[in-house]
């Protein structure tokens, strides 16, 4: 498979750097092609202005989107940018290698998405999500952080990290087409031991090996099941459930792979369990409460719970 790894670390002896080389040559050990573009060592300007572009479709007044759909249509990217659309153009795999820096990507990994990600070449009206442009590749996101895990919790102080991540694997790369794999997180790096950190670097390694194996994120939307007004044509349901007898290890073991696969379909949205882990709550995304209930009895927990469902407004 072919990687393109973007990295946004200036510092050459850092974490993320450790992260980028070794991801490098995990890769070509297993026969894989591999670029990367290190956006500080390229010096790469990540304002987007007209030098985004060698042709100019307007020239009193400045829409992005415009000069954008008029460069793809008349050969019009400068250089800078080109090259770089290029290389996610050839690439199967595209990796971000970044610090978390105010809940985002530093400001110039995001430059370089609002150069690269060019209208009409890369996404347009009809051509999002599982229709656009980059439809097929499979994007992972390496982000390492200065708080640790317990921080991004759900009771976190600074919110669950999936929430914080999905301007980036929703809004960034979902919506041009990948299909985006579980992030690598890599939490509170300067505050542990190297021995933890290379536990981290070899964790890393066995992700990127199994890449092509990993199931992707359920939720990017599929075009079809959105409606002209951009909304989700599938209901959603609340289940309330009670555990009548306690469900054997093997059942509760069968039961977590089927919560994960009704994860990546979409289907759960989400999973709470009361403190006394007695009772809990399932939203589910089905299209009507006959499918809610088909997806319940498919579940390995059923004979052993009680449900109650309600479709939600
Ligand atoms: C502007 C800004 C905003 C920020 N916002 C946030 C935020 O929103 N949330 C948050 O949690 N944090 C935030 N941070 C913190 C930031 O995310 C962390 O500082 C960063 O993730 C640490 O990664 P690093 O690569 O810079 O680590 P480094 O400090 O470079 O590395 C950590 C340690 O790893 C060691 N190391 C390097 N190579 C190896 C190797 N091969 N093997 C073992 N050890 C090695 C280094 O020597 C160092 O001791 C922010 C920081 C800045 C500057």
């Amino acid at each position: 498979m072919k990687f393109l790894l973007v990295h946004a670390h200036l510092e050459q002896k850092s974490f993320n750097s450790a992260l980028t080389n070794h991801a490098v040559v995990v890769l070509r050990e297993a026969g894989h092609e591999v670029c990367v573009s290190n956006l500080y060592e390229m010096n790469f300007n990540p304002v987007s202005s007209r030098e985004n572009f060698t042709t100019v479709a307007d020239a009193d007044f400045f829409k992005q989107q415009r000069e954008e759909a008029y460069a793809t249509d008349n050969d019009g990217f400068a250089p800078e940018v080109l090259t770089e659309l290029e290389k996610v153009e050839w690439c199967d795999v595209l990796i971000f290698q970044f610090p978390l820096w105010w809940f985002s990507v530093p400001a110039i990994l995001k430059g370089w998405v609002d150069r690269v990600f060019a209208y009409k070449r890369v996404y347009a009206r009809g051509h999002l999500y599982s229709e656009g442009a980059f439809a097929g590749k499979k994007a992972l996101i390496s982000v390492t952080t200065g708080g640790p895990e317990t921080n991004y919790s759900p009771l976190g102080m600074n919110g669950e990290m999936d929430k914080i991540l999905f301007p980036i694997q929703h809004g960034m790369l979902a919506f041009v087409g990948f299909d985006v794999l579980p992030p690598f997180l890599s939490y509170s790096v300067a505050h542990i031991s190297d021995a933890e950190r290379q536990e981290m670097l070899d964790a890393w390694a066995d992700r990127l090996r199994t890449v092509a194996t990993t199931e992707p994120l359920g939720w990017a939307p599929k075009i079809t099941e959105v409606d002209e007004t951009g909304q989700d044509i599938l209901p959603r349901f609340l289940t309330h459930f009670t555990i009548i007898t306690e469900p054997p290890a093997d059942v509760l073991q069968a039961e977590n792979a089927m919560t994960a696969r009704l994860k990546a379909q979409s289907i759960l949205q989400s999973l709470h369990l009361a403190e006394d882990r007695r009772q809990g709550w399932l939203t589910l995304r089905a299209a009507s409460l006959e499918d809610v209930e088909r997806i319940l009895q498919s579940l390995p927990v059923y004979p052993y719970l009680q449900f109650e469902t309600t479709r939600l407004k």
